[in-house]
């Protein structure tokens, strides 16, 4: 099948022919009919099948026809992350070129008053993170009545997110008659509900990862200690002459003492991570794509969705709380069919997290040798008995902060079991490379981090998502509180100190609670922040139709 035979204008095909595209991939040979025909879709389609395209190409053919009004847009798309929101505005970029739509990206961390002058100016497609999108709305700058067709993106990854109630909050504010696009990488109870919720009718197209992405990544694992880490990460980047990486690490903090040591030890790398300001995240992210920067290393954030060829290696500097988010990690590599490496640095305290992902693997990881670690790579034996040695603690590995997730498995990925991976030098040539001991001295004497709010800061939002999800209220001690009616005198909505009881009778959080590591990157949608930066939207030129938002509500009313 051809893209001429899917329905598309002239216009539109002429700039996916300009894109190099000749071939629809099967999302796009099954939805693109579907989306014109205006029906509801249910994809279930993981970033690298080309969903992107099967929702923006004919979005923009139906988008066409037709003008927007000031602070009513036309279609709205929701994505968890900024990247993947930008990535998507690209998208619009590239397929409409021929079409003179406005487009405005709300995204956390960019200048509110640069999107507010997008939403005045009027756009037909908005594209956006749920915080910033209710914030702008709660300030009354936008209003969701015209919307008519929504798009949510990676739904299964705004649930991780805890975003869900946003979303529902969105939907509501949508009117009932439109068309609905939703697609998730994984499908289980949760998401299919939730589909139930927001779709009619809808057609369901499910395609399985692209096989070749998995197949041509080469595996392998490197046991190490922890204080060994960055020593033996060094001597892999150079044993493997490695130019075009992504290296994970499962804590924002990590992120920055890597990127700090990467750079002092003289490799070129950027960092990226959620408590960046946006400005910094995007030059990052731009320097990286350039090839200004060799190195990448950010947390899970950067692990979805990310679209940058060429990328040689994805290095797991941790492995990582929860299993799926290898397989996303992974797959920054090895795209469009090109040779790719994922590498695994575990320690005996990552017993645990390892045996989960090869559990999801259907199989271990196979060993690395690279002959420059020496004595810093652990045998499977040696590992194995200090994992005994860390005691329970490493055997229980660090508790996952975020409930483990309740996704299908993901037994459609390709995992090839790959031969052990020997990139060893003849013996002379290594060369062990002296252990810097300022690194760890400084690791010592680093101050315990400062937590950003104050636990008796009455304000603070010490809901997780299952508790936003349920509404369920928490006082700031963490404590819930009750649903009290309004005709019951009470204490308002906050327990006075005198009525805490300590849980743990002053002897601290027993150990499996206070190991929980406390800057996992799960929230990108830092939609609070105020960080100004470049303006956000693009392809504006319709001039602003004004009109007072209160007048604009009423008049919709
Ligand atoms: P996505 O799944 O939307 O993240 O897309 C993954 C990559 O596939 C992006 O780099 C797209 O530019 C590319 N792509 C999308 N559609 C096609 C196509 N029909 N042929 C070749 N590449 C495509």
């Amino acid at each position: 099948m051809s893209f001429e035979d899917l329905g598309l204008t002239p216009d539109t095909l002429k700039a996916v022919t300009e894109s190099g595209y000749t071939t629809p991939t099967p999302i796009q040979e099954q939805a693109i009919p579907v989306v014109l025909m205006g029906r509801d879709v249910l994809g279930v389609a993981q970033t690298g099948t080309g969903k992107t395209a099967a929702f923006t190409m004919p979005m923009i053919d139906i988008l066409a026809d037709g003008r927007s009004k000031a602070r009513m847009p036309r279609s709205l798309i929701i994505a968890p992350t900024r990247e993947l929101a930008a990535q998507i505005a690209d998208n619009f970029i590239k397929y409409g070129k021929y079409h003179p739509l406005n487009m405005a990206l709300l995204i956390g961390g960019e200048s509110m008053s640069d999107q507010e002058k997008a939403l005045d100016r009027g756009v037909d497609v908005l594209i956006a993170t749920p915080g910033r999108l209710l914030d702008l709305f709660e300030r009354g700058r936008i209003l969701l009545n015209d919307v008519k067709i929504m798009v949510i993106d990676e739904a299964d990854r705004m649930l991780d997110m805890g975003f869900i109630p946003d979303v529902e909050r969105i939907v509501s504010l949508l009117p009932k008659i439109r068309q609905t696009l939703f697609f998730s990488a994984t499908m289980n109870k949760e998401i299919r509900k939730l589909a139930d919720q927001f779709l009619m009718n809808p057609k369901e197209i499910a395609v399985a990862p692209q096989a070749t992405a998995a197949a041509t990544v080469v595996q392998g694992l490197v046991m190490v200690r922890n204080e060994d880490k960055r020593e033996a990460l060094r001597r892999i980047l150079r044993a493997h002459n490695v130019h075009n990486a992504f290296i994970f690490c499962n804590r924002k903090r990590d992120v920055d003492i890597l990127f700090k040591s990467l750079e002092k030890h003289g490799f070129s790398a950027v960092a990226l991570h959620g408590d960046m300001p946006q400005s910094k995240r995007n030059d990052m992210l731009a320097k990286f794509k350039a090839n200004e920067a060799e190195l990448l290393v950010c947390s899970d954030v950067a692990a979805r969705g990310l679209d940058i060829s060429d990328v040689g290696h994805v290095i797991n500097f941790d492995v990582p709380v929860h299993a799926e988010d290898y397989i996303h990690r992974i797959g920054r590599t090895g795209r469009a069919g090109k040779a790719g490496h994922a590498f695994t640095l575990s320690s005996p305290g990552d017993h645990k997290q390892l045996a989960a992902v090869e559990k999801l693997l259907n199989g271990p990881i196979p060993p690395l040798v690279v002959a420059e670690l020496g004595a810093l790579a652990l045998s499977a034996d040696i590992a194995a008995a200090e994992t005994e040695k860390e005691g329970p603690r490493a055997r229980r590995g660090r508790a996952p902060r975020r409930p483990p997730r309740k996704t299908a498995p993901v037994d459609d990925i390709a995992v090839v079991q790959q031969p052990t991976l020997d990139f060893s030098p003849p013996p002379e040539a290594v060369a062990p490379e002296p252990v810097v001991e300022e690194e760890k001295q400084a690791a010592k004497s680093r101050p315990p981090r400062e937590r950003k709010d104050s636990r008796h800061d009455r304000n603070r939002d010490v809901r997780g998502p299952q508790d936003r999800a349920r509404k369920t209220r928490r006082n700031p001690h963490g404590i819930a509180e009750m649903d009290i009616d309004d005709d019951v005198v009470a204490f308002g909505g906050f327990t006075p100190a005198f009525l805490l009881v300590d849980p743990y009778g002053g002897k601290g959080a027993p150990q499996e609670i206070a190991n929980v590591p406390e800057d996992v990157d799960d929230e990108d949608d830092l939609s609070h922040e105020t960080v100004s930066a470049s303006p956000a939207e693009t392809n504006l030129d319709l001039s602003p139709t004004g009109g007072d938002i209160t007048e604009l509500a009423a008049r919709s009313s």
